[in-house]
């Protein structure tokens, strides 16, 4: 390729479709260039846990084969990286936890099976906090991940790696899970979109549970088109999870319109904080500006629970984790230390195989969970949450959206938190009511604070991505903020 044409890493996903169905370039070019950088990019970012170079060169010879036949589907021959929770047959999945170090499903997650289906590439398995708890990916038994836009910065997390793979050209697109925020925010940290849908409209089955009425997968991509595209291949109802959605799976990308004359916006005053990044008000005031110069109205809505989504969310979420992680006993699969008693063994299994964070949040989740305090934390909970989802519903009479800054601040310094919990937790202050609320929510880019990426959040109303992508879209083209890459030496 010359110069002057795009390097193939840097292709978007609708880019590379045309790309590969006019034959300009191969799936095994697209292929070989992606696993050729994160060989020489990914020793300095740490975005994966294990690369899939031979299952992706295979993947790419059939997936060539099919676009040769005319039989393309929109992802075949994409270069995709999955996060470390969805479980994949032909690579270990982990958690990013020593407890399931080597562990090799029997099967596949519903979404790899149907990007499996759509002839994707699988690059490889991306990092992410160990089971997914955490803001900043150093919860990673593994390594941490460093934020391609800043090397001594945090990416986010808990999807570090699925977001920084995709800022740093080492995948088309990738897939990462959002329990409180774990898409949205590090697609912030990371200057890159990400879209957590509507609760039920992705199955989960396949999913290492971490806190089951929260976690929903999503994709992250450099345009709000290519999500729109992966959300395509992956939404819609799943026999094998039970509270996967079966209504119709609408087309997303014709939801683009680029209009959003007359639609409603809403500003939530609960969405600011003090001691703000002033740098992210300054960028979200921008972008809410921008909007309303594009034709939308703005209109103040009030979501007067939402302060309590955070306390709320720090109960329910290791409440559930706590129950879904008392099947890792080293009986049925991962770690296994013996020991004199099957008691012993479990203790042992547990106390080496679990990290910090992971202990910090059964042993809370336990607690709220244990007679006597049941009603006082976790059934409280579940009320409150209730209030925040009915604050949404009101909301939605009078608008056909929210937007808000996805993080109070631009990522932050690794290390900077990792020895404070509630820090640590503030950062998804912005993100936790929408899962709460059980709302889909999508993060684009906004501008720049420090020299790191800041990012616009917009929500909507349950199974309402059409409307949140239109206007993800409208924005994204109103600026220029995606064409920016990475300058750090290493990317
Ligand atoms: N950062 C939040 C937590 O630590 C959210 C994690 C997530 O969405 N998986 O729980």
């Amino acid at each position: 390729m010359s110069d002057t044409m795009p390097r193939l890493t840097d292709l978007t996903l609708a880019e590379a479709r045309r790309a590969l169905d006019t034959k300009a370039i191969s799936a095994n070019e697209l292929t070989r260039a992606h696993l050729e950088r994160i060989e020489a990019k990914d020793p300095r970012i740490g975005a994966y846990l294990h690369v899939m170079g031979e299952v992706a060169l295979e993947q790419a010879e059939a997936a060539q084969r099919r676009i040769d036949a005319g039989e393309a589907a929109p992802l075949t021959g994409i270069p995709v990286a999955l996060k470390d929770v969805l479980c994949t047959v032909d690579a270990p999945t982990t958690a990013a936890s020593r407890i399931l170090e080597g562990f090799r499903p029997p099967y596949d997650a519903t979404v790899v099976r149907r990007l499996r289906d759509e002839g994707a590439i699988f690059l490889g398995k991306a990092n992410t906090d160990e089971f997914a708890m955490g803001s900043s990916n150093e919860n990673s038994a593994y390594k941490p991940v460093r934020n391609p836009w800043d090397l001594s910065r945090v990416p986010g997390g808990s999807s570090g790696g699925p977001a920084a793979a995709v800022a740093a050209r080492m995948a088309t697109i990738s897939l990462g899970s959002d329990t409180g925020g774990s898409i949205r925010q590090p697609a912030g940290f990371c200057g890159v979109v990400g879209l957590k849908p509507t609760y039920g409209r992705v199955s989960r089955f396949g999913l290492l549970a971490f806190a089951s009425s929260l976690d929903q997968i999503g994709p992250f991509a450099r345009s709000v088109e290519d999500a729109a595209m992966a959300l395509q291949a992956i939404a819609g109802h799943d026999p094998l999870d039970s509270t996967s959605n079966p209504a119709p799976v609408p087309d997303y990308r014709a939801a683009l319109t680029g209009d959003i004359a007359g639609l409603r916006i809403g500003i939530a005053r609960e969405f600011t904080l003090e001691g703000m990044e002033p740098g992210v008000i300054a960028a979200f005031e921008a972008a809410v500006a921008r909007l309303e110069a594009l034709g939308a109205n703005l209109v103040e809505v009030s979501l007067p629970h939402s302060g309590y989504a955070l306390p709320t969310y720090y109960i329910t979420a290791p409440a559930e984790a706590s129950a879904n992680l008392a099947r890792y006993d080293g009986v049925k699969y991962g770690l296994s230390v013996e020991a004199g008693t099957l008691r012993e063994s479990y203790e042992r299994t547990r106390g080496e195989g679990f990290g910090e964070e992971v202990k910090r949040r059964i042993m809370l989740g336990t607690y709220a969970l244990s007679s006597g305090y049941y009603d006082a934390y976790y059934v409280k909970a579940q009320k409150v949450r209730t209030l925040i989802k009915r604050d949404f519903d009101e909301a939605w009479n009078r608008v056909d959206a929210i937007v808000a800054p996805t993080s109070p601040t631009v990522a932050f310094p690794l290390g900077a938190r990792s020895g404070d919990p509630y820090q640590m937790y503030l950062s998804d202050i912005f993100t936790v009511p929408a899962n709460m609320a059980g709302i889909p929510g999508i993060a684009v880019p906004c501008g720049f604070s420090e020299g790191m990426p800041v990012s616009l959040q917009v929500l909507g109303p349950a199974f309402a991505e059409p409307m949140i992508l239109r206007i993800a879209h409208a924005y994204e083209q109103s600026e220029s903020w995606l064409a920016r890459r990475p300058e750090s030496a290493a990317v």
